[in-house]
Parts: structure tokens; C-alpha cells; sequence
């Protein structure tokens, strides 16, 4: 069977890799050097001086939780490029604290949900900050903000209403969104509609009608997802791609075989972490990108009674020692590899992946259990379980809008 011959060739070991094996897995540039093999080798050995310390793996959660209540506290000046993604930034740090199990006083998430209002238009969706246009992607991070702080406040703060409309203006016939009025039209849409439509209960069939015939179109020879169709396969695509179809119901519609192989091939041997593409440089935030379709493919193959397996399919404990020994800042906050300054969206993803790496049906732990355990995500939202129930009880007994 093509999965068992898959997962054959991946290590699993619950245990840190030997350095010596890791030197049997550099880069063979067959003597040609490029560009991106020059690059590639001096990643490489960056990650090596580091595994060759034999550290143990410890998650600096203290240290991380400061650097995001900062983060969250006073949007630093380092961030004003970020000025459109202001729904993002309280996104990625109040996600962050929730896998870390750090959850905000009231005060401060009321302060939160007052900001995020003044992000949401008048008709409907949310803008990158107070004023701007309504937009998918940030439509995504304000609602998913706001279920992670789970007050009534939070809830009731959603205009459903105009935010349904939103959705229907933005939908084209084949069943693909634009990112917003007028804007442009990628995966990413799709999946900001369907997952806070499942999250609000403003799913419709009429809304989503065809989306998954445009998703499948989206899927690319490599087996990835690109943008849009005919694109190249890229990690964050794929995720929108899968965790859409697995949304609306339609997994079915996705050629697993080759989509399983592109995926399992971009964790890199040396590194251990996940690459976004194939030939690029390991990064931290696919991690969650790569990772998270591991747990959406180990359910669609477990309700095909085609999977028994107790763990994901690859190496989680080599994604545990990337992020833990090459990836954590001395001062808080996690990177995209080593040499990278820290910001909130890698911390966010890195810390997403994490968790993804560790909740395996049989968990698996890196280090000391009761030091590196974080909280498990539902990897359909990036939320934690706790808020994805919650917001899901709270909006289904409220009416879909016409
Ligand atoms: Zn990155």
C-alpha cells in the first residue's frame, strides 16, 4: 500500500536525533553550486553548531508569554509596516498565549474586543485597522481573536448580519472569493470565508456552491495546493486548500497520494523543520503550515479505515528539536531559522506547529514532558479546542441570515 511504503521510510523516534546521523543527511549539490545551494548549506551549518551543543529541548515559556503581552501591549514601532494587519497582530499573540495556556484578564480582552470593533466596517467584515477597508484575511484573524477571548462582549461584537453580505460580495460564480472588493482572488480567500462561516453559523451550501470544484482545480502535479489554479505548490496554499475541503466536506475530492508525498518531502532531513516550497529554506512558521495537514489527513484516512497509525506521518520529535533548539530567541519569541529576528507571526506558527507535533493520537514529547507540553489546536481553525466549542455552541442557536 502506497501509505505504508510512505511511512515506512520516516523515522520516528522518541528520542533526539544522534549528530552523527545528521551529517549523513547535508545537502548534495552535485557539484553544481546555486544561488540556493550556497544558501542552503549555510543554513546547514548554522543548524548544526547547534544540535552539536547537545542542549536539552526546553520551551522558554515564560520568556515567550512576556514577549507577547509586550507585543500586545504596546504594538512596537518594529511592527508599523504591519499597520494593515493590526486584527493579525492580536491574533497571533493572543493564540500564541492560549497554546502556551496563558489566558488575558478581562480588562484587557475587553480592550481588545473595543479595538477590533473599531476595525469592523460599517456593512460588515473587518479591515486591517480602524478605517480601512474590510478584508478576508483580517476578517479571519478579528474573528478568530475574538473566540479565543470567548466573552459575550467578544461574540456579540460580530455584525453576522453584514458579515454574511460580505461574504456574498465577494464570491464569484466558480466558486472562488476575492480577498476583497475589487482585490485579488486566491485560496486564502476560500479559506477565510469557509472557516469563520463555520465558526459564526453562517455556513450556506449557496454561499460555498462549487468552492470545492475550484479548490480541487487549485491542486497542483506536485500534489501541494497553489494559490490558484496553475500555481506553484506552496505549504500555506496547501493548508487553505485541504483544511477547506475537509471544512465543507469534500476531502474526498483530493488526490491524497500526491499530496501526502509533496508534504512528507518538505520536512527537511538535516533541519528537521518544514520548507514552504520545494527547494527553499526550512522556516519556522511552516511548521504549523506543513504540519497541521498531518492531523487532516490522518482523520480523512482514519474514516476510510486506511489509518491505524497512533502517530502522524513524520518525524515529530525532528520538528520538536528545530524548534526548541533553532528556533527559540534568548529573550522570547520564536523565528522563521536561525539568525532571524523574532516577531509575533513566526511565534504564532512555530508554537502552532509545536503543538501540532505533540498531539499525535499517542503524544509525542520532546524534553520534559511537564516544561515542553503546550496546549492541543484544532487544526481546522488554529484555535485551541476550548475556543472553537465555545464560539460553535454560542452562534448555532442564532439564525442564518437570508
Ligand atoms: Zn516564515
Amino acid at each position: 500500500m502506497w501509505k505504508n511504503s510512505i511511512a515506512d521510510e520516516i523515522a520516528r523516534e522518541n528520542s533526539t536525533r544522534h549528530f552523527s546521523s545528521l551529517l549523513s543527511v547535508t545537502q548534495n549539490d552535485e557539484d553544481v553550486e546555486t544561488t540556493t545551494s550556497i544558501e542552503q548549506e549555510k543554513v546547514e551549518e548554522q543548524v548544526l553548531k547547534l544540535y552539536k551543543i547537545d542542549n536539552e529541548p526546553v520551551l522558554m515559556r515564560s520568556r515567550h508569554v512576556a514577549f507577547l503581552k509586550k507585543s500586545l501591549a504596546n504594538m512596537p514601532e518594529a511592527y508599523e509596516s504591519l499597520d494593515c494587519s493590526r486584527p493579525w497582530l492580536c491574533y497571533w499573540s493572543l493564540h500564541a498565549l492560549e497554546i502556551l495556556g496563558e489566558q488575558l484578564d478581562e480588562k484587557e480582552s475587553s480592550k481588545i474586543v473595543k479595538f477590533l470593533s473599531k476595525c469592523q466596517d460599517n456593512d460588515g467584515g473587518f479591515g486591517g485597522g480602524p478605517g480601512q477597508y474590510p478584508h478576508l484575511a483580517s476578517t479571519y484573524a478579528a474573528v478568530c481573536a475574538l473566540s479565543i477571548i470567548k466573552t459575550q462582549e467578544a461574540y456579540d461584537s460580530i455584525n453576522r448580519q453584514g458579515l454574511y453580505k460580505f461574504f456574498q460580495q465577494l464570491r464569484s460564480d466558480d466558486g472562488s472569493f476575492l480577498m476583497h472588493k475589487e482585490g485579488e482572488l486566491d485560496i486564502r480567500g476560500v479559506y477565510c470565508a469557509v472557516a469563520v462561516a463555520k465558526l459564526t453559523n453562517l455556513y450556506t451550501p449557496e454561499l460555498f456552491k462549487n468552492t470545492e470544484k475550484w479548490i480541487t482545480d487549485c491542486q497542483t502535479w506536485e500534489g501541494g495546493f497553489g494559490g490558484c489554479p496553475d500555481m506553484e505548490a506552496h505549504g500555506g496554499y496547501t493548508y487553505c486548500g485541504l483544511a477547506s475541503l475537509v471544512l465543507l466536506g469534500k476531502s474526498n475530492l483530493c488526490h491524497l497520494p500526491s499530496l501526502l508525498r509533496w508534504l512528507v518531502n518538505k520536512q527537511t532531513p538535516l533541519e528537521g523543520g518544514f520548507q514552504g516550497r520545494t527547494n527553499k529554506l526550512v522556516d519556522g512558521c511552516y511548521s504549523f503550515w506543513q504540519g497541521a495537514s498531518f492531523p487532516l489527513i490522518h482523520a480523512i484516512l482514519s474514516n476510510q479505515n486506511k489509518s491505524q497509525d497512533d502517530h502522524w506521518l513524520f518525524d515529530q520529535g525532528a520538528l520538536q528539536e528545530y524548534l526548541l533548539i533553532c528556533c527559540q530567541h534568548p529573550y522570547g519569541g520564536l523565528l522563521d531559522k536561525p539568525g532571524k529576528s523574532r516577531d509575533v507571526y513566526h511565534t504564532c506558527y512555530a508554537l502552532s506547529g509545536l503543538s501540532v507535533s505533540q498531539t499525535s493520537p499517542t503524544a509525542l514529547i520532546i524534553g520534559q514532558r511537564n516544561l515542553n507540553s503546550v496546549e492541543p489546536l484544532h487544526p481546522l481553525f488554529n484555535l485551541s479546542l476550548q475556543s472553537v466549542t465555545k464560539a460553535t455552541n454560542y452562534f448555532k442557536s442564532l439564525p442564518i441570515p437570508d
